[in-house]
This record gives C-alpha cells, structure tokens and sequence, in this order.
C-alpha cells in the first residue's frame, strides 16, 4: 500500500502572529507585531458560539472545540493561535494545516486529561478536561476464566492476521471523514454494546471492543459512516474477525466491521459517507449474522454510539 503520510507537528500553521511578521510591508517591531496579534485574537474572542462542524476562519487564543467529554468519548476542535504541537496527556495529537484537531478517550480513561498547545514562543496553553465515567455493562459470573491459552496452531495462523490489522491501523491517509458527523453504517437491533465486560470469579474477561447490530439475516448491506480510505479488505476471513474490513477516516482515527459476508470494496480505494461498502454476516467467529463495528483513535477504544448518537 501506497498512502500518503500526514506530516504531524509540521502540518500546524503558522498563527496569526507569525503570518503578520512575514506579511508585512517592513519589518515589524516584535511589540508592534505583539499589538497586532493581540487585536486579531480580540476579534476572534468575540465570534460566535464555536461550531465543530463549521470550517474554522480564524485561530482561537484558547482551545476551542465540541464533542463527548466521557470515556469512549472524542474531541475535535481549534488549536490556539500559534500551536505548534498538541498533546494530550503527554500523547501527540495530529492538527490539520487549518489548526483542526481531533482527539479521543480510551474506554479506561481516568476522570482527566491535559489537553496542552505549545506554541512556537515556547509558551503552553493548557486545557484540563473532566472525563465522566460510564457505566458499563458488567457480568460476574460464577466460572472459571479459560486457561492454558491460545494453543501454537492457531496462533502460528494468527500472528500474521495481527500483524496485517497492525499495519492497516498504522496507515495515516489523508481522508478528511474525521471532520464528518457519522452516520449509522445500517440500522437494527443492538445485540452487543461497546464496553460490556465479563468478570470470571473476580478476573476480569476483555470487554467488547465495538458495537453489535443485528438485522436478523447475513446478506444485509452496509454503508460507510463517514469518509474515508479502505486500509484492510480480508479476501480470506480471518480466524476471529472473519471478512475483516478497516477503513481509515484520518488523523489516527478507523473503524473496522467484522463478520462480513461480502467485501464491496478493495484496499487504497477512497470510499465517502453513506457509500455501498459491504455486506453483514457470521465469518469468523461469530453466533449469529451481525455486523461488529468497532473504532480506535490511535491507541484508544472509543464507542461508535457516541459518534452517531442513539439509533433512531
Ligand atoms: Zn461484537
């Protein structure tokens, strides 16, 4: 595969301030230049309500965004004025060429994240966000979690499936789907929810990565939620994910549909929002016909429900 990379801190634009000391007719004193930036930030302090669906027009002097402030939950905004690199705890964040940024909370995340802007002077913008806790779907039961593990067969037939939704997830493409609002890729009952965990006499089982939807037969089509770049396209199915199908929506955030019975698209293929891109079923390991639809930002499981808001 063949896809372009995003360049990450480089990809952060010059503020306003630096844009004014490179425009102007002469030279600028730094105080002059300092009193100019001052005013473009006044007039920006005083726009309207911030839109995360709107293109932004001019760089904030604070963090500026919208979205789920929970675990599972995402962020996509405007980076101040001036932002060089982004992170949240201690973690890169990538920021579009316009100062976009989009970001998200692992299943597990604790009750706060440092949201930090450094900018070119050196100087730091912190955000501290409060993440509120969920309540999940939690199962003790009374048996004895599975031991010995998996056996060297099946992970001699794994270990290159792993490896190949490795490389998918590493893939950085330029899709702009990230910006979108998604859309439910179909639509019908909720069998399994994002987050659901077993606990086995106290130990605790992996919980579930993603959302079930069940439409009661295989064969049911499926769309893409958002725009985006196929990354993995599972010819032959893999041994837990089945017909595996990845698709890549840009700035280090993927969703993956499992259990596919057909594939209507193949790998480096751009797909947009609302588009044909497969059919539901039971490959892999699977007890029913479902489609598994699970999504991660980087490292972090977020939950595809808070992406579309409640099925309707
Ligand atoms: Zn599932």
């Amino acid at each position: 595969m063949n896809f372009a990379r995003l360049a990450l801190a480089g990809a952060a634009v010059g503020s306003g301030f630096a844009l004014l000391a490179a425009c102007g007719p002469a030279p600028m004193t730094s105080a002059a230049a300092a009193a100019e930036a001052e005013a473009e930030i006044e007039k920006v302090e005083h726009q309207e309500d911030f839109d995360p669906d709107e293109p932004p027009v001019k760089r904030p002097v604070e963090f500026e965004f919208g979205g789920e402030l929970t675990q599972g939950g995402w962020i996509r905004g405007v980076a101040p004025a001036g932002t060089e690199t982004v992170t949240l705890d201690g973690n890169a964040v990538p920021v579009a060429h316009d100062g976009s940024f989009f970001a998200a909370f692992d299943r597990d995340a604790g009750d706060n994240a440092s949201l930090i802007a450094k900018r070119k002077d050196g100087s730091k913008i912190t955000h501290e966000i409060a993440i509120s806790p969920r309540a999940w779907n939690i199962e003790r039961v009374n048996v004895a979690r599975r031991s010995g593990g998996p056996s060297e067969a099946f992970m001699r037939i794994r270990r290159p499936e792993l490896e190949q939704i490795v490389a998918a997830r590493a893939v950085r493409s330029e899709s702009e789907g990230w910006r979108q609002d998604f859309i439910w890729p179909v639509r019908g009952r909720i069998s399994g929810r994002f987050g659901s965990q077993r606990i086995y006499r106290g130990e605790p089982g992996s919980y579930h990565s993603g959302i079930d939807i069940a439409t009661g037969e295989s064969g049911t089509p499926f769309v893409a939620p958002a725009d985006g770049v196929v990354v993995l396209a599972a010819e032959q199915p893999f041994s837990l994910e089945g017909h595996l199908l990845m698709i890549d929506h840009g700035m280090g955030l993927n969703s993956a549909f499992l259990h596919c019975s057909d594939i209507a698209v193949s790998e480096g293929e751009r797909v947009t929002q609302g588009q044909y891109i497969g059919r539901i079923g039971m490959s892999g390991r699977a007890t029913g016909p479902h489609l598994h639809w699970s999504m991660k930002w980087l490292d972090a499981r977020v939950d595809p429900i808070l992406f579309t808001g409640p099925m309707e």
